[in-house]
């Protein structure tokens, strides 16, 4: 289990008693968050900050620890934002400043010095606030008292976040060849993603691949194949099809593991020793949580593997997809998205069909792929692209829909969605804000999420949704002259 280590402060000035009641709050409050969102992630308590040394100590145990993915700051009385310089300087986690109280209401008919110099974190937070914004570290604040809801809720967000910041910094980027020929917005600065993001971007030749589809024994493919008909529902003759997209995957399973890599790219202009284009076997892999990037895109497979972590454990699909095309019927705009073939089967909102199809591009075999309808409902589209001199997100608010008819000569899975706030100014501002053909979609996240990433990572972001107006596409792209 990850966690967050909380962090209190306070000084000597108020006295030996005072600083065994803070102690004793903090205890108490850290039980409370283990209690109520102990499946998210666990809270350990640390001394509290009454020194610089104090504080060094704390931020030192808080890089050391593995499984520790963020820390968890308040101020229960007066803690002079000096002692905390040295240790701040050394935080290279996300933090987060609890801007709370002990106590819930005044106890006005009670309240003397001793209170008052006891809960004293609107004096307190306020001096550690313009510490952080001195030191400019990103930070997220989060205001009200710690036994309510909304309180309990940004916590749990926040410990979500830093759990996929956490998978961010352990990236490990399998790319099988390079970018497809001469495609711009898959590309990207690979040494500033590493330097920003923690992701190491390694190249292997496909070779690599068919190499261990050659060593796939029977018993392992009896295995996949076994998982493969519980899972779907085998709608082809054409079974050697889908036992080649069997080794693959675990030709790939086995490749990642053995090289710790939580993403992979392939593509399809090198696919040299493959018969088929890795369909299936992609949409299988990422539905179990493994990033995957067509085209050589190193940035959407590593993307979409952290924005897998920081949905796990929530309702609703989140992964790969690409824009496709449109239905332009005025007032009832929608788009297809898609890909060749790799849609993540977690997008499917029933058991999805295998069935095996000609591809029409790539010159391979036939390949099998996972045929279904998507979730529907409100999501979000996000994206990172590389300006040149910094990343952007950019995250538009979607409604996922049924498709108004089938598509029965498209058997490819696919999902439609609606544009936010409508496709006249959502697709417009996206194109403006240099939106890529390539990102994830989620039912699971909100742009609160993603802020609350492109925060504590220091990333530009542009949304779009129903609060953009026609007037707002002007402040995504203005020129520089
Ligand atoms: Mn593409």
């Amino acid at each position: 289990m990850k966690k967050l280590y909380f962090i209190p402060g306070s000084q000597d000035l108020y006295g030996e008693e005072c600083l065994k009641q803070v102690a004793a709050d903090c205890s108490k409050m850290v039980k409370f968050f283990n209690k109520k969102l102990g499946d998210t992630i666990s809270f350990e308590l640390l001394p509290t900050v009454e020194t610089s040394d104090i504080c060094v100590d704390d931020m030192k145990k808080v890089m050391c620890d593995d499984d520790c993915v963020g820390v968890v700051t308040w101020m229960h009385t007066f803690s002079p934002a000096k002692m905390w310089i040295k240790g701040l300087q050394m935080l290279r986690k996300p933090l987060l400043h609890l801007h709370t109280q002990a106590n819930e209401k005044l106890p006005y008919d009670e309240i003397d010095m001793d209170f008052m110099n006891l809960n004293q974190a609107a004096h307190g937070d306020r001096e550690y606030g313009y510490i952080l914004a001195r030191l400019n570290i990103p930070h997220q604040v989060v205001a009200g008292y710690y036994e309510h809801k909304d309180v309990l809720d940004e916590i749990r967000q926040f410990a979500q976040v830093a759990k996929a910041i956490d998978l961010s910094k352990h990236m490990r980027v399998a790319t099988f060849g390079n970018n497809m020929r001469d495609v711009a917005v898959t590309d990207g600065n690979r040494l500033e993603s590493e330097i920003k993001y923690g992701w190491e971007i390694k190249y292997w030749g496909i070779g690599e691949i068919v190499d261990l589809v050659d060593k796939v024994t029977a018993k392992e493919l009896n295995a996949k194949m076994a998982e493969y008909k519980k899972k779907y529902t085998m709608a082809t003759d054409n079974i050697d099809a889908v036992k080649e997209q069997a080794k693959y995957e675990i030709a790939f399973e086995k490749f990642m593991s053995q090289n710790r890599c939580y993403a992979f790219t392939d593509n399809f202009q090198d696919l040299h020793g493959m018969k088929q284009l890795p369909g299936m076997a992609a949409q299988d892999l990422m539905a179990e949580g493994i990033g995957f990037g067509p085209e050589g895109d190193y940035k959407i497979a590593a993307f979409s593997a952290v924005l897998m972590k920081m949905a796990e454990g929530r309702k609703g699909a989140t992964g790969f997809i690409e824009d496709y095309t449109y239905d332009l019927t005025p007032g009832k705009e929608l788009e297809l998205a898609s890909h060749m073939l790799e849609v993540p089967a977690s997008f499917a909102d029933a058991k999805p069909e295998i069935q095996v199809h000609p591809l029409g591009i790539g010159g391979k075999d036939d390949p099998a792929r996972l045929v279904f309808d998507s979730v529907t409902g409100d999501g979000i589209q996000v994206t990172m692209i590389d300006m040149g001199d910094h990343f952007r997100i950019i995250c538009a608010d979607i409604e996922l829909v049924r498709e108004p008819k089938p598509m029965p000569k498209l058997p490819v899975a696919q999902i439609m969605y609606r544009h936010k706030p409508n496709f006249k100014i959502g697709t417009a501002a996206w194109c403006y804000a240099g939106g890529a053909h390539h990102s994830v979609v989620s039912t699971a996240l909100t742009r609160n999420d993603i802020a609350m990433f492109a925060k504590l990572t220091g990333t530009e972001l542009i949304t779009i949704g129903d609060d953009t107006t026609e007037a707002d596409l002007q402040k995504f792209f203005t020129p520089k002259f």
